[in-house]
């Protein structure tokens, strides 16, 4: 490795780094990560410190998860890599897509398509949606609904669906025929309303608004996350998304769940769709999927919508989409132990019990801090933390003041994660009490540094 000073030197002089403004990464050079062990990352000075981001939302078995590895590395020296595109396939991909419709059965869903990573993701669900209603002879259901707050990648149809001006704004035009609706976000709405059921209400009110506005036939798909994670880590009341499944099978509306953060046990659930008890007629998945050692991901598809492709005749059900690493043997296998590792350790029972922990914890922490104007969790490890200059007003706080809180936390031992004026907390879901307990009270010290 070279050594600390010219990879401190050089970090922004020749690298942009995503979602981050090219001056920032000058001006607040980031930590230089070098190491990780269970569930602890090991910066280029030595300094470590529970990882309460879970990576990206994705290290979910921890970085120490050798099966995993060991896959991995064995996959390498047997078949580095082949193409699975018409004419050729591997092992790998079809022992995957057989524990994925095992592990996804009770979801609806039993066959994959898969992808490298959540846009892509993302792009396919959306592109299959169009196609599903074509094949069926309506050729006019092309457009999307979804929420705003919501977040879904960064490809174009995807970042037109996204419910954040911060990934679209400068992109724009993104597709035409995208719609969002109001998020079922207590602390701030256009309704004014903080009682969780009757917003919910309030929210699915505004989606059929929509679909009859739109008109129908004219509606391919809504797609959303079962939790907004990006968005600020934002659960909805246990009826919306059963509601917006009702919506959607009585309007002839696929649902896409984006599940790139919730599938495969975060939620404290295995799948964000079954935490709230429904079936999408889509699945988004990624992240967890090879514990983040791999790009990867699947998108799951119902038996419904799979047979119309299936049993088309006329040619339009072919599907004219894919990568070059669809099916990549390396992420597949990885894949493999690593669904095998989540279900043999059931994570998302650690996942619900020491969400309930953290979640205590940081509302223990709002009450001693005004700084905290809300924070979101309660549904396994996502939790977020909504920083106000003032609870009355609800203004957001300076950047400045978040970035120190993020510093002084780091400095007393846990990496969180800072998104707009939230703070954001996913740790790995094989976190212990303790480890749960270090990251509040690093949080602790963050807040008191102020
Ligand atoms: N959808 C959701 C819900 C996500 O959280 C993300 C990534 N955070 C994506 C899509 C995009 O996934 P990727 O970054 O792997 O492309």
């Amino acid at each position: 490795m070279k050594d600390s000073n010219f990879l401190k030197e050089n970090n922004a002089r020749r690298l942009w780094h995503p979602m981050t403004h090219p001056a920032d990464s000058l001006a607040n050079p980031p930590d230089i990560i070098v190491e990780a062990e269970g569930v602890e990352i090991i910066d280029i000075d030595g300094h470590r410190t529970v990882d309460a981001v879970g990576g990206l939302w994705n290290v979910n078995l921890g970085y120490s998860c050798q099966p995993v590895k060991d896959a991995i590395t064995a996959q390498l020296g047997r078949l580095p890599y082949y193409s699975i595109f018409r004419g050729t396939t591997n092992d790998n991909v079809i022992e995957l897509a057989e524990m994925l419709a095992e592990f996804f059965a009770p979801d609806g869903l039993s066959r994959a398509f898969y992808t490298s990573g959540g846009s892509d993701g993302v792009e396919v669900a959306l592109r299959l949606a169009r196609q599903y209603h074509k094949i069926r002879g309506e050729a006019g259901r092309v457009k999307f609904l979804s929420l705003k707050k919501g977040y879904h990648g960064t490809h174009t149809l995807g970042a037109s669906v996204n419910g954040n001006a911060n990934f679209r704004t400068q992109y724009e035009p993104l597709m035409p025929g995208c719609f969002h609706i109001p998020a079922p976000y207590t602390y701030r709405n256009p309704f004014n309303e903080t009682d969780p059921a009757r917003l919910a209400q309030f929210c699915l009110a505004a989606i059929e608004d929509e679909i009859k506005f739109q008109d129908a036939s004219t509606i391919a798909a809504f797609i959303m996350e079962p939790v907004l994670g990006a968005g600020g880590v934002i659960p909805p009341h246990e009826s919306f998304m059963p509601g917006v499944r009702a919506l959607c099978s009585k309007y002839g509306i696929l649902l896409i769940a984006d599940e790139v953060i919730t599938a495969f046990g975060r939620t404290g659930s295995k799948t964000g769709s079954r935490h709230w008890g429904v079936q999408p007629d889509l699945l988004v998945s990624a992240k967890a999927i090879t514990n983040g050692y791999f790009p990867f991901g699947a998108v799951m598809i119902s038996d419904a919508v799979a047979e119309v492709f299936e049993k088309d005749t006329t040619g339009k059900g072919a599907i004219g989409s894919g990568y070059t690493y669809s099916g990549h043997p390396v992420g597949a296998a990885a894949a493999v132990a690593c669904v095998q590792e989540i279900e043999r350790q059931q994570i998302h029972l650690n996942a619900g019990a020491r969400g309930t922990q953290l979640f205590a914890g940081l509302q223990a922490l709002m009450a001693r801090h005004q700084i905290i104007g809300d924070v979101r969790g309660g549904h396994g490890l996502m939790c977020a933390l909504e920083l106000v200059a003032d609870r009355a007003s609800k203004a957001p706080v300076d950047k400045k003041i978040i970035g120190k809180v993020h510093r002084a936390t780091y400095e007393a031992g846990a990496m969180v994660r800072v998104s707009g004026n939230n703070i954001i907390l996913s740790p790995p879901l094989v976190v212990t009490e303790a480890d749960v307990a270090k990251i509040l009270s690093a949080l602790e010290a963050g807040f008191s540094s102020l």
